[in-house]
């Protein structure tokens, strides 16, 4: 799933290859990925795309100044991939295609959102004003502005009587961190995952400030300039713990272990994290009752 670094480096490729450009055609292949029906997506037909801005883990792309805009959120298995020529016949939907959505410019260049797998959570928004689209309109602040510090960490955590990997992925709480950066920033910060927010003394806070400034800042700098189908693979290599169950954690050498739940699990360094204690596999134990 791509999160605030890898949306980032896609804003970034967008901005020099949207901006100035027309868009001549918006073909929603997998209709039930629009969220919005009012504009049309015709409605973007013609028009100049004039910025690409991102909210969280939330793409805009603004045209003609502002007045309309493209809303995409990729979800778990969706992504953007740039097309230097786009065929000229009509996609084909139904089957097994991951092709969402297509938009063509007037230069036969264009981006399809594709989505892989079969939970489709894809979203596109076609909106006038970007805070109209309630996932947009819910998000917390954003780790890397300027004003983002220890302080206000501090304040957003004080009231999270909650474990802090369940607190830093809420994108109502602060905006664009999921599943892979909240396990790193945490094994950055050499925290357990499930300390509970509110219980972090002032130390505690900077230093996980530290680690999530650090992680976020190092992930946008490794993905910068990398075309739209290299971010994935850039993403991966560059994780320590998230998805490296069973691997040497590279700061230590003891063993990455994993925690499941029904959908997703996280992954840690016990050494680094909880005192070389393994953490409580739920799955685990329920399957061994
Ligand atoms: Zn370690």
């Amino acid at each position: 799933m791509p999160e605030l670094p890898e949306v980032d480096a896609l804003r970034d490729f967008l901005v020099g290859a949207l901006v100035g450009h027309e868009v001549v055609r918006v073909l929603p292949v997998a209709i039930s990925v629009l969220k919005t029906y009012d504009p049309p997506v015709t409605a973007l037909e013609g028009r100049q795309v004039t910025a690409v801005g991102r909210y969280g883990k939330f793409l805009d792309v603004e045209t003609d100044g502002g007045e309309l805009h493209l809303v995409t959120h990729l979800a778990r298995a969706g992504w953007l991939q740039w097309r230097d020529r786009l065929p000229d016949g009509p996609p084909r939907p139904g089957g097994k295609s991951p092709l969402a959505l297509r938009v063509a410019l007037e230069t036969g260049e264009g981006f399809d959102l594709t989505e892989a797998g079969t939970q489709k959570r894809l979203a596109v928004y076609v909106v006038r004003d970007p805070l109209s689209v309630p996932g947009v309109a819910r998000l917390g602040p954003d780790p890397l502005a300027d004003d983002f510090d220890a302080s206000r960490l501090a304040e957003l955590l004080a009231g999270e009587r909650r474990q802090i990997k369940g607190a830093l992925r809420d994108q109502s709480l602060i905006a664009g961190i999921g599943n892979a950066y909240s396990d790193e920033i945490l094994h950055a910060a050499r925290m357990s995952p499930f300390k509970l927010a509110s219980s972090l003394k002032p130390e505690e806070v900077r230093e996980l400030h530290e680690a999530l400034r650090t992680t976020l800042t190092e992930a946008v700098e490794r993905s910068r300039g990398l075309a739209a189908g290299r971010l994935k693979a850039e993403k991966k290599s560059g994780l320590r713990v998230h998805g490296r169950t069973g691997e040497p954690c590279p700061v230590c050498g003891d063993t990455v272990r994993e925690v499941s739940f029904s959908d997703s699990s996280l992954q840690y360094c016990p050494t680094c994290q909880t005192g070389g204690k393994p953490l409580a596999d739920r799955r685990m134990s329920r399957l061994l009752k």
